[in-house]
């Protein structure tokens, strides 16, 4: 089923979306525990699973693929395979659709994707609507894309970022999922700003549960989140105290989620760092809301 049809069912019983983001383990060992990962994250059944792309790995025995696979055919549950163009050539990416449209996966997360100064670049596509362009040209798929509530880091400013997202959408993305924010206000002032500039299609929010100091203030640095005071608060009194910050953690992103559905949005995406345990606190505490 194409994400697209997921959202105008779920929009007849009045809830929002709600799906996960997992990633391939790189290690050997991890990847023969992502079974159980998965079984317990299907067990909260989710609307779709995405599952991450590396930059600049083997594009046609990538485990992405492998994995949606058996979210689709072991669990049932509908996978959005993300797909990144700066170390792919169209003749990989062609490849790669060609394995998609094979094993009846109907839903691509089209992203430029970052460099990697350890794989030479393609230069094929540039940003990421080419890709979409490139994907739309070669048969029925959903596409769908990232968005960034506080601006894409490289992005001369808001309105400039929001000019070339128009540009994605229009040229064939139909559901766009967030990066992710701590500060809800920042998420419906973005919000607002994509209805103004006649971008109509849904918008997922972003959601990262913390679980620890060092995992947030990576975060932080790589996508420019903004921490707000209170917050920062929190994290600072349970510095010390790793279970005191995983349970204030959690109430944090479950607030987040309260106030995110109480206002409407279209669907959460959690990025669950395959980690089961938080993401069944997280549903546990919303499971009359979704
Ligand atoms: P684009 O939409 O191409 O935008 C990148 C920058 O270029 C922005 O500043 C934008 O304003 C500008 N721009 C866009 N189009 C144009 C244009 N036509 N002309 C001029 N400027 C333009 N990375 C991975 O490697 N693997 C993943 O699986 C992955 N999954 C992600 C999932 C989500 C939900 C998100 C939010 C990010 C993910 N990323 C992933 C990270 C992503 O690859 C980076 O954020 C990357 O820097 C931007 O990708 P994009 O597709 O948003 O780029």
């Amino acid at each position: 089923m194409k994400v697209t049809e997921i959202f105008e069912e779920k929009k007849k019983t009045g809830k929002p979306v709600l799906s996960f983001e997992i990633f391939p383990p790189k290690k050997e060992e991890a990847l023969k525990n992502i079974d159980a990962t998965l079984e317990r994250l299907c067990d909260l059944h989710p609307d779709f699973i995405s599952v991450t792309f590396g930059a600049g790995g083997s594009a046609v025995d990538n485990q992405t693929v492998e994995l949606a696979k058996k979210i689709k055919n072991r669990y049932g549950v509908e996978p959005i395979v993300h797909l990144t163009c700066l170390h792919y050539g169209k003749e990989e990416i062609s490849t790669i659709l060609h394995q998609l449209r094979e094993n009846g996966i109907e839903n691509i997360l089209a992203l430029r994707g970052d460099v990697n100064p350890n794989v030479p670049m393609k230069h094929d596509f540039r940003y990421a609507n080419e890709l979409v362009e490139y994907i739309k040209a070669q048969g029925d798929f959903h596409i769908s894309g990232a968005c960034y509530p506080e601006t894409h880091l490289e992005a001369p400013d808001a309105v400039t970022d929001i000019r070339n997202l128009k540009r994605k959408v229009d040229a064939g993305v139909s559901h766009l999922v967030s990066q992710l924010f701590f500060d809800n206000e920042a998420f419906y002032r973005f919000y607002e700003k994509t209805r103004i500039a006649g971008i109509d299609v849904p918008v997922e929010a972003g959601i990262m549960p913390v679980t620890n100091r060092s995992q947030i203030e990576r975060m932080v640095n790589i996508c420019g989140a903004t921490l707000p005071r209170k917050f920062e608060r929190v994290l600072h009194k349970y510095d010390e105290n790793k279970e005191a910050l995983f349970d204030a953690g959690m109430a944090y992103a479950i607030n987040q989620i309260v106030d995110l559905i109480a206002n409407d949005v279209d669907g959460i995406h959690i990025y669950t760092m395959n980690n089961p345990k938080v993401t069944e606190r997280i549903c546990d505490g919303i499971r009359n809301l979704i």
